[in-house]
């Protein structure tokens, strides 16, 4: 059996690419293959997955050694499966630097510059001549949504655009409104603890021995999410205990401006004053302009380390 699964805390594309490229290579006679996921998924992710009827694939808590896997949406380990360094990657399809990967056997490793996973799960289905069923073609546009930021975000490319549109068609939706509709979906964030709130989307990064853990939460309000911020704070500032943080940043990111509020703590917190060239204040740093994590965050905190 294959394993195919995306990173902790999964979002969208991670999901999505796992269950597209099972679709893909059960199409190219690849029959013991399934999709898996590695934790809870999120509200935008359980909105896509109904509206387009397709079951939410299993979680999957460890792995065997050696036991054949394809890894989407993300290539370093510590994103990943724990034990993933003894398993057998056969294939890795993704959109994000390589910074920590290594593998015993030669593999198919697919990276692209695009917005998007699928995107190049797309090029993959266009290059072995495989027909995209609607439903299918709905998760690969939804995840393109919802990576880019309904094209707002700087990661986002023209072939991320022109291929978005080519899926949208086939899963016959208007992107602009089932777009918003399905990011909107994302943020309800009632349902959610503050520890949970602050996990919902959350990756490490270690520069210069410094540890840098970005959150970024989806909000139609700023203000809103503000409201529970001490709460917050208390759950980042115990996070960052147990895991040996430095610096601690929550994005919340609000879809209908673009712009982003980070709340940062730590005590390597002086980091993102200087990449961002403005004080904290009340733990506060307000970003204009910043919606990715990937091309504007990590790569200007890092630098500064
Ligand atoms: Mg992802
Ligand atoms: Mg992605
Ligand atoms: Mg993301």
């Amino acid at each position: 059996m294959t394993y195919i699964f995306g990173h902790k805390n999964p979002d969208t594309d991670t999901i999505t690419s796992s269950i597209s490229m099972e679709n893909l290579e059960k199409k190219l006679g690849n029959s013991d293959v399934k999709a898996f996921k590695l934790g809870k998924i999120n509200k935008e992710t359980e909105f896509v997955l109904k509206y387009f009827g397709i079951t939410e694939p299993e979680t999957l808590e460890k792995i065997e050694e050696k036991a054949d896997v394809i890894l989407v949406d993300h290539n370093t380990f510590s994103q990943s499966i724990q034990g993933i360094e003894k398993a057998n990657i056969l294939k890795v399809i993704d959109h994000h630097c390589i910074s920590e990967f290594t593998t015993k056997n030669p593999l198919f490793y697919l990276a692209m510059p695009v917005g998007c996973t699928q995107t190049i799960i797309y090029e993959l289905y266009k290059t072995n001549k495989v027909e995209i069923e609607p439903k299918i073609a709905g998760l690969m546009v939804s995840a393109i949504i919802s990576d880019t930021l309904l094209f707002k975000s700087p990661t986002c490319t023209q072939k991320d655009i022109e291929i978005a549109n080519e899926l949208a068609k086939i899963a016959g939706i208007d992107i602009e409104s089932y777009g918003m509709e399905m990011l909107k979906a994302g943020t309800d964030l009632s349902d959610f603890t503050p520890e949970e709130l602050i996990n919902i989307d959350s990756k490490k990064i270690e520069s210069n021995g410094v540890n840098i853990q970005v959150a970024q939460i989806n909000t139609a309000s700023i203000e809103d999410v503000l409201k529970g911020q001490a709460d917050i704070e208390n759950a980042i500032n115990d996070f960052i205990k147990k895991n040996n943080i430095n610096i601690f940043m929550l994005l919340i990111t609000d879809i209908i401006n673009s712009n982003s509020e980070a709340i940062v703590l730590g005590d390597k917190s002086e980091i993102a004053e200087k990449a961002f060239g403005k004080k904290i204040e009340e733990n506060r740093i307000f970003l204009e302009g910043v919606v990715s994590r990937k091309k504007q965050v990590f790569p200007v905190l890092m630098e500064n380390t």
